[in-house]
């Protein structure tokens, strides 16, 4: 694929405190864009990140035909940037973009894309332990046109964002009995745009009553967990772990997929399928609920230490050697190239042709 460079005049790179970022503010030079018209994929380039300019009738502002991805870049101690199964997230953005009417990507089009954007950008990968440089693939409808209609222009775009260590305290959750993330049917396995605003109002209910985030139960029945914000939930109870099984209104986590893999590995028992609420909380009762945490690509493992469902509440232990932190150490140390990655997981961006 031929990307075509634009390159900025003079980087605002010396003008960031990498040590010092606000989480999705900041952003690095250069972005990499791709229209879609006439039924293709065209004019891949980079240029230097600016003001795109929208006609008032654009079909995403009115109907929300819009899809993401989110993924990190960290530097091993040579200073190369590591991808972290961009396949995956290729294929996620494809399942998106099918269940929403979108054209897909090519999966090598969209690698390489990102593969030069982020060598193009690797001075931006703050050098700080636990920093990274976040990856936004995302893709919308560029049609002017205010009918329910599928689009028939898209423009597809990847941002990179220098982001500081997550420091995670546990959080706490609120189970909730009132509202719905997604239902079977949904589109509750798109990474698309309204699902995160449809999930505003719970979430700051949430906030109010002194939570962190909202614990999403099944949309039938309010019975089964769900997940969390942009996570997916994990349960340790009697040395097993226990995670909701993807049934459709459950987005597919790439770390969750990454953790499977890990607890198989090291021979813990894992189990996917339904899990109630009551169950967590019986559990508690008993003393057999061992932890609880969320994955995902942001804070990798984020323990929960308290989970509330009307008006029961359960406490939950965060140990110091928890199975959680012991698989944040392991994501961690394969995506900086410091544990061994038998999986095949990692992609260096060595030289990269053309930047
Ligand atoms: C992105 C996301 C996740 C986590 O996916 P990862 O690939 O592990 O980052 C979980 N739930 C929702 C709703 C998400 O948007």
């Amino acid at each position: 694929m031929n990307i075509s460079i634009k390159h900025i005049n003079e980087s605002r790179l010396s003008s960031v405190d990498l040590d010092n970022i606000p989480f999705g503010r900041v952003f690095t030079d250069h972005m990499f864009v791709m229209d879609y018209y006439d039924g293709k994929w065209q004019d891949a380039r980079i240029l230097p990140v600016h003001d795109l300019s929208i006609h008032p009738a654009n079909l995403t502002l009115h109907y929300g035909q819009s899809i993401f991805e989110g993924m990190k870049a960290f530097k091993n101690s040579d200073h190369v940037p590591i991808l972290f199964r961009p396949e995956m997230h290729a294929r996620r953005m494809n399942a998106s973009a099918e269940r929403m009417v979108m054209p897909t990507i090519d999966q090598d089009v969209f690698i390489e894309a990102i593969r030069q954007l982020v060598y193009l950008e690797k001075d931006w990968i703050p050098d700080m332990d636990g920093s990274a440089l976040y990856i936004r693939p995302f893709m919308f409808a560029t049609d002017e046109f205010l009918g329910v209609a599928p689009s028939e222009t898209y423009k597809f775009i990847v941002m990179t964002l220098p982001v500081a260590p997550y420091y995670d305290r546990p959080v706490k959750l609120l189970a909730s009995d009132k509202y719905i993330r997604a239902a079977i049917g949904g589109v509750g396995e798109a990474k698309t745009a309204g699902n995160y605003a449809a999930s505003l109002y719970a979430s700051k209910e949430a906030k109010s009553k002194g939570y962190d985030q909202v614990l999403w139960l099944d949309g039938k029945e309010f019975t089964y967990v769900q997940e969390v914000g942009t996570m997916n939930m994990f349960f340790v109870i009697d040395d097993t772990v226990i995670t909701p099984a993807t049934d459709g209104a459950i987005l597919k986590g790439i770390t969750r997929d990454t953790f499977l893999h890990l607890l198989k590995d090291w021979g813990i028992p894992v189990e996917e399928r339904k899990i109630s609420i009551q169950e967590v909380i019986d559990a508690a009762e008993k003393g057999t609920l061992q932890g609880a945490f969320g994955s995902g690509t942001a804070a990798v493992a984020a323990d929960v230490c308290e989970i509330r469902y009307k008006d029961q509440l359960v406490q939950v232990n965060v140990e110091e050697n928890s199975i959680a932190s012991r698989l944040k150490r392991e994501i961690n140390g394969i995506r900086k190239g410091e544990i061994e990655d038998k999986f095949g997981w990692t992609d260096p961006v060595y030289e990269v042709a053309n930047v």
